[in-house]
């Protein structure tokens, strides 16, 4: 049953991307199909999770087109996972990576907790128990939804000060990403007496890589958006991922590590295609990150997987047959910082824009964004619009999400899954306990 419908799904996406590749030849720089790199066989030491929140099929078909060719998650594709919470259709992060780090659905808002209230066992602590390593990676704060769920049990997703320390005592080898108001002082202290090195700029990452346990906040709240991001201060995510494998690399019994693209999803709350575009690629450069370690280790199995989508993007819209996704390659900032740039009287919104986007504003769209509650969702609505980028909603919807996998048993991931598969496809592949107590 299993072999069949794996069969079929592995066959649908190489006659699709072949499709793809026949139709738009003449304008793709690199139409080639590559092979499918899965194998059935091998063990599996480590595994690196990655997650693009947010990142539905319409952000890869869109990020497609914005890059010019085939992304690397692209060639990775194996199967689709079904994404609602136990209270609705429609899940947030917390309940979405809950179902993805324990194999338990739980309610919206709820981080590794039943519905009933009940303390879940994760995927990472799992890890951990084997003798593992592990590690955490997020542009978000740290303590954010996602990456929580991997190391923490509270009841609601907005307790970050008490997810911080839950972190450290679940072992966290590797704590990488912003956040850092809710480290205090005598934290970190406890965890520098535990052996960890503490980094809080780029530099800084770069020169601790003969550290075993590593914690890198690297802003007080969230990292900036890629678009926007100061590239002395704060490391990318291929950066940050790049560090988190050599140090997670030293322990000989192997690792299990978490790395989020959180701000996907941020753009799409915001309905900034150009930032959602950013980020994806930032993403993809952390992808490449992850390949070429698991390339050259092969015991290494990468799982990709969105929690949700976000925003209901689609890739045409308006009432045309027609996307013009390279509008967005022009914008060199969010929605957020260009309205941070319009002055007190809003005189000069038309020159903020076409430096930014090159667009030039219609005196309708000037007048929208003047007279808007929020400036940067009107500057992001009408950019999305020249992109012809819609959205129908500024929060989740509930379609089905791709799944991404490379290495050895990647192929268990074939299929249409639930998103509470997953963690005991990895413990599988990884050959570990992992089991919820009744
Ligand atoms: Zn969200």
């Amino acid at each position: 049953m299993k072999t069949s419908l794996k069969k079929k799904v592995m066959s649908i996406t190489a006659v699709s991307t072949i499709t793809i590749g026949m139709l738009v030849g003449a304008n793709w720089h690199s139409s080639t199909v590559k092979a499918k790199p899965h194998q059935n066989n091998g063990n599996v030491k480590n595994v690196i999770f990655m997650v693009p929140d947010g990142y539905s099929a319409s952000y890869a078909t869109s990020y497609r087109w914005y890059k010019g060719e085939e992304s690397a998650m692209d060639s990775m594709l194996v199967g689709m996972h079904r994404t609602y919470s136990a209270d609705t259709e429609v899940t947030d992060s917390a309940a979405a990576g809950t179902a993805m780090a324990t194999g338990v659905k739980t309610n919206n808002g709820m981080i590794s907790t039943s519905p009933e209230g009940k303390k879940l066992k994760t995927i990472l602590q799992a890890a951990e128990d084997a003798g593992k390593s592990s590690g955490l990676v997020a542009t978000s704060t740290i303590t954010h939804a996602t990456p929580a769920v991997f190391a923490s049990n509270v009841a609601s997703r907005a307790d970050e000060a008490n997810i911080a320390p839950q972190l450290l005592e679940n072992d966290v080898d590797v704590i990488l990403g912003g956040g850092k108001k809710y480290f205090p002082n005598s934290l970190l202290k406890k965890a520098e007496k535990d052996g960890y090195e503490i980094v809080s700029e780029r530099n800084d990452l770069k020169k601790k890589n003969k550290a075993k346990k590593m914690i890198g906040l690297f802003a007080e709240e969230g990292m900036a958006p890629e678009l926007d991001r100061d590239e002395k201060k704060q490391p990318s995510l291929a950066e940050m991922t790049d560090s988190a494998l050599k140090t997670l690399n030293k322990d000989k019994d192997g690792f299990f590590l978490m790395i989020e693209g959180s701000q996907i999803d941020w753009a799409g709350h915001a309905h900034d295609a150009a930032w959602a575009m950013k980020d994806s690629q930032a993403f993809e450069e952390a992808v490449e990150k992850a390949l070429d370690f698991a390339k050259k280790d092969k015991k290494t199995l990468i799982v990709i997987a969105g929690d949700h989508d976000t925003g209901g993007m689609s890739v045409g819209g308006y009432g045309e047959y027609d996307a013009k996704i390279e509008v967005l390659r022009d914008v060199t900032a969010t929605g957020d910082f260009m309205a941070s740039q319009i002055n007190a009287n809003k005189s000069n919104i038309k020159e903020i824009v076409k430096k930014y986007t090159t667009l030039d504003l219609s005196n309708d769209e000037i007048e929208k964004v003047k007279t808007a509650d929020k400036p940067s969702i009107a500057i992001n609505e009408i950019v999305s619009e020249h992109a012809l980028v819609g959205w129908t909603s500024t929060q989740h919807t509930g379609v089905d999400i791709p799944l991404y996998a490379f290495g050895p048993s990647a192929d268990l991931f074939a299929g249409l899954h639930e998103n509470t598969d997953l963690p005991g496809l990895m413990a599988k592949a990884m050959k570990i306990k992992f089991k919820q107590t009744k």
